[in-house]
């Protein structure tokens, strides 16, 4: 093992406090088990002084990697599919506006009629990106609440809900809370991580289900999937598709007439807009007949009441010009691939989903051996994500991975790159070799323990 060099951080903290660590706690932040703590003790690798039967370890002589751990804000950020960096352009248009006078869009002055147009041009452009009309779109805070919009102001009159195993939490959750009025089954998906046709039709056969909630580009996969054929099979049945297409929407086209989605959801941060803004764009059958989830002035057509977020919906507006540009999709397929050939020189390395169609920029690798939430600890200096969820305070593993047949060792050995439109095949070089050397050390850790 690397010897024992406390990390910047790490050194500012022994200053002030002097905590005493149990093996198990150290474990736990080291992120290995109990056993491999007590062998780097016994190795003296780690200091500890004995107290009875246990060890104590003063958490400023835990283990760095060094030139890892405390790479703070230089890291490099490769998890474009949890927030994208704001186009420069859009940051433009938000700084102008911002500069204000913005009023409320509900006023009748002339302050207020220009905050109107603004948010009816960005009404065109989002219908447009989506081959829409411009009455068909509503906008919302996010992905979260158009999915929350659809799926609980949707009239099922006695039928059933569909949702699949690789939608987001905003979907299954949603359908898990309201089943005690409606009942769903969730699709599941096969191995790439595609959601399973045939058994979605032997699912829709009894055709007793007025929703189905398919998710466009799985958010930790990038795995695409096929909506066409799924809008095929759903609208035979007699029901409404609705896609999350929160990750599609900003690196592909989605066209909704050629695509066959009835109702979709998307997010102004995943497509180079700012955080806070999204939409719900729906036939204009499916808005009438939707029980607003919030209730108040009567703002987009009563549908969602609240008063305008001008600069946010300007934003989503700007950034729907800016989208699913193919040159954009080409380079970050250029340079997510060059990661994924970066990070097979760690050795024992599989891409999950590697044989369906994904999204240009997204690599979900697992690494045989080395748990993603150590490696990721032991490397500071590359900013990406555990295919996993966490809920108070526990990490669980990925529920799309596991849907993928997956063991749960094999899914918590797995990490999501995503790489941005201005990630440069530099950067990528730099953090396969930060993530491979994070890799080897941990393996060390997991072999001997
Ligand atoms: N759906 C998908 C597929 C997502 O990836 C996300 C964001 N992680 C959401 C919905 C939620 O989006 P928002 O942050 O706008 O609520």
């Amino acid at each position: 093992m690397s010897p024992c060099v406390p990390c910047r951080a790490d050194r500012r903290e022994d200053e002030t406090i002097d905590e005493l660590l149990t093996t198990e706690e150290a474990a736990a932040e080291l992120r290995v088990s109990q056993k491999t703590v007590l062998r780097l003790i016994r190795s003296g690798d780690l200091r500890a002084q004995k107290v009875g039967r246990s060890w104590r370890i003063r958490r400023h002589d835990l283990p760095c990697v060094a030139g890892e751990t405390d790479a703070g804000s230089d890291a490099i950020y490769l998890d474009d599919n949890a927030s994208n960096p704001l186009h420069p352009a859009v940051l433009r248009l938000m700084s102008e506006l911002w500069a204000g006078p913005i009023g409320n869009a509900s006023s009748t002055h002339e302050i207020g009629a220009r905050s109107r147009a603004i948010i009816e041009d960005a009404r065109e452009g989002v219908a447009g990106l989506l081959q829409a009309r411009s009455n068909e779109v509503v906008f919302t805070s996010g992905a979260t609440e158009a999915n929350n919009l659809v799926l609980r102001g949707f009239r099922f009159a006695g039928k059933r809900l569909l949702v699949s195993a690789g939608d987001h939490a905003s979907v299954r959750h949603v359908a898990q809370a309201m089943s005690g009025d409606v009942p769903h089954s969730v699709v599941p998906l096969n191995r790439e991580g595609v959601v399973d046709l045939d058994t979605l039709a032997s699912m829709l056969a009894a055709k007793d289900v007025a929703l189905v909630s398919i998710v466009a580009a799985n958010s930790e996969t990038g795995v695409l999937n096929p909506i066409p054929d799924v809008a095929e099979l759903v609208h035979a049945a007699g029901a409404v598709l609705h896609c999350d297409a929160t990750q599609w929407i900003g690196r592909l086209a989605f066209s909704m007439e050629e695509l066959g989605a009835d109702a979709v959801s998307l997010s102004g941060h995943k497509m180079s807009g700012p955080q806070g803004v999204g939409a719900l764009v729906a036939r204009r059958s499916i808005l009438r007949a939707l029980a607003p989830q919030a209730v108040g002035g009567g703002h987009e057509d009563g549908i969602r009441s609240g008063s305008y977020n001008v600069v946010g919906i300007a934003a989503l507006g700007a950034a729907a010009a800016l989208a699913a540009d193919p040159l954009v999709a080409d380079q970050t397929c250029r340079v997510r691939d060059r990661l994924i050939d970066g990070l097979s020189k760690a050795g024992g390395t599989a891409v999950n989903g590697i044989g369906a169609d994904r999204l240009p920029n997204t690599a979900n690798v697992r690494f045989a051996g080395a748990p993603g939430d150590a490696v990721l600890a032991r490397c500071r200096g590359v900013a990406a994500s555990l295919g996993s969820a966490c809920h108070a305070g526990t990490i669980e593993p990925s529920p799309t991975l596991l849907a993928m047949g997956l063991s749960r060792d094999e899914a918590e050995e797995s990490i999501r790159f995503s790489v941005t439109r201005f990630t440069t095949l530099r950067d990528v070089d730099v953090a396969a070799a930060r993530i491979a050397r994070a890799v080897a050390a941990i393996r060390a850790l997991e072999e001997v323990a």
